[in-house]
């Protein structure tokens, strides 16, 4: 296992320790109610998850990038259903603001979504644009100083709790993805609703839906990066937070391998505990040495960011990497509990319902291979 540096360690701990206290206790209750905890994310974004790596000039504390990983793998393992909040709060809606913003949108946006004071989201896919996102059809449309949005947004993170939402939309329908152009937007401009929470598998403690624009006049102001230009944006931005589903996905992983330990050395059949079996011991092997391989593969990746090397490709492949381990692990996990890892009153069955997700959105595994594919084949 790679060492972790002081810092890292700290917000290990950090978040550790928060989650001990404020998460751990609830989180089964939350999941069955799908309560999406507004003050709880506020607590751990006062915690100080959501300016772990922006320079201080933003009000950032300037720590690595793989410091913002290692908190969100520990929250993930506590539960993942805040980790995607704030992952998609930081990760998506700060990423693009700070890669493409102006200054004055720095300041305006990016400031109180880094102090925790404000929430972001990130929207990009419509009914008819998944793993096609060039396909999007909300449209924008120039006049005077505003642009004029119309369109509907589908399966959006943080929708109707955010403040913030980037939103993709068609400036030029005749050029394609080069006719995409990224808006930011905020949740009082007339015109800009919200639908009903959508009904999912799991991350039950956050939430997603739909969003739809009427004649919403956006000022030219909000344009982020320039007209044409949010294609790019989009694909930009999700190099950067599938490291944060690979953070995801691994916290998932460990946590289900660390539940799976302590279960059966504590259950008794045929008269000893599970653990005593060979067949347990090669699973629980097995899981150990996917948890040790996707936490190579986060780290790796999150170096590359932290240093500033290119990651497309390593952040596609963690992304389906540590993703397909959140899904082999859980659902050994699973077996190994036998009923009781089928009942939510344990806490395997949330784990795996929640990693299945990690191998579809910000880009299915794929859409992931399409990007390591294509870039071996150039
Ligand atoms: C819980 C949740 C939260 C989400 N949050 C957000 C969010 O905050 N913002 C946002 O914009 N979106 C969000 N999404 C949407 C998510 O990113 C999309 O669901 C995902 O990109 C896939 O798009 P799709 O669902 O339309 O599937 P489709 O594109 O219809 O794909 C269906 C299947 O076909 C496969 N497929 C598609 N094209 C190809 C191809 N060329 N070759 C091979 N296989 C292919 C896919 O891999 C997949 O297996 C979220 C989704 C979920 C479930």
């Amino acid at each position: 296992m790679i060492p972790l540096t002081e810092t890292q360690s700290h917000w290990q701990a950090k978040v550790r320790q928060f989650c001990l206290e404020k998460v751990a206790p609830t989180v089964i209750e939350r999941d069955k109610q799908q309560l999406f905890d507004h003050s709880l994310v506020k607590d751990v974004l006062a915690l100080g998850l959501s300016r772990i790596y922006w320079p201080t000039t933003y009000g950032g504390f300037g720590d690595d990038f793989m410091s913002y990983a290692v908190a969100l793998k520990e929250l993930a393992k506590f539960d993942d259903g805040l980790a995607i909040t704030v992952s998609v709060c930081v990760g998506l809606c700060c990423e693009s603001i700070a890669s493409f913003g102006t200054e004055q949108q720095k300041e305006k946006f990016l400031n109180p979504l880094i102090a925790g004071e404000t929430i972001g989201a990130f929207a990009l896919t419509e009914k008819e644009a998944g793993t096609d996102a060039s396909g999007v059809q909300t449209t924008a449309v120039r006049d005077g100083e505003y642009y004029i949005l119309n369109g509907e947004k589908v399966y959006i993170t943080n929708a109707g709790e955010a403040d913030v939402y980037i939103v993709f939309a068609m400036t030029d329908p005749e050029a394609g993805a080069k006719g995409i152009s990224a808006f930011i937007v905020t949740k009082d401009m007339v015109g800009f609703t919200t639908g009903p929470r959508d009904s999912m598998m799991g991350l039950h403690t956050s939430t997603c839906g739909s969003l739809r624009f009427e004649n919403v006049r956006v000022p030219v102001a909000n344009l982020l990066g320039r007209e044409g230009e949010g294609y790019k944006i989009a694909m930009r931005t999700l190099d950067s937070s599938r490291i944060g589903v690979a953070a995801q996905a691994t916290g998932l992983a460990e946590a289900a391998l660390a539940h799976s330990i302590a279960y059966t050395k504590e259950r008794v059949q045929f008269g000893k505990p599970l653990s005593k079996f060979q067949n347990t011991q090669f699973q629980l092997a097995q899981m150990a040495i996917q948890v040790e391989a996707a936490n190579l593969m986060l780290y790796n990746v999150a170096q590359d960011k932290s240093e500033g090397r290119p990651y497309t490709v390593s952040a596609s492949m963690a992304k389906k990497f540590c993703s397909d381990v959140a899904m082999e692990v859980t659902t050994k996990a699973v077996q190994l509990f036998g009923g009781y890892g089928y009942c939510e009153d344990y806490p395997v069955a949330r784990l795996m319902r929640n990693a299945k997700v990690t191998q579809i959105y910000e880009g299915t595994n794929e859409a992931q291979q399409m990007v390591i594919g294509g870039a071996l084949l150039r």
